[in-house]
């Protein structure tokens, strides 16, 4: 008898059952794509936006805006602690 003859074919309920399996696994995938792509989408649209004439000193703590930071963000009002403080509670 020959290896071939002892492996037994496999059943055809247990194919559709694995293929069933993949699908369910396939549409949780793109499930969870389009809500990363959807979460992304939502936090560059809410994300706030920098305009005008940037403080010297931050509003919420006193502290000198250094001028890289005025620099790249026109109008910015914060510093980073204080940014990302308010970040937190949104
Ligand atoms: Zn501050």
């Amino acid at each position: 008898m020959n290896t071939l003859s002892r492996t037994k074919a496999p059943d055809v309920g247990d194919v559709r059952a694995v293929c069933e399996q993949e699908a369910r696994m396939a549409d949780e995938i793109e499930a969870a794509q389009t809500e990363s792509a959807f979460l992304l989408a939502l936090r560059l649209k809410t994300r706030p936006q920098y305009r005008g004439q940037s403080a010297v000193c931050c509003r919420e703590c006193g502290d000198v805006l250094p001028d890289a930071r005025r620099r790249a963000l026109p109008g910015v009002q914060c510093c980073v602690a204080c940014t990302a403080s308010h970040e937190q509670t949104r």
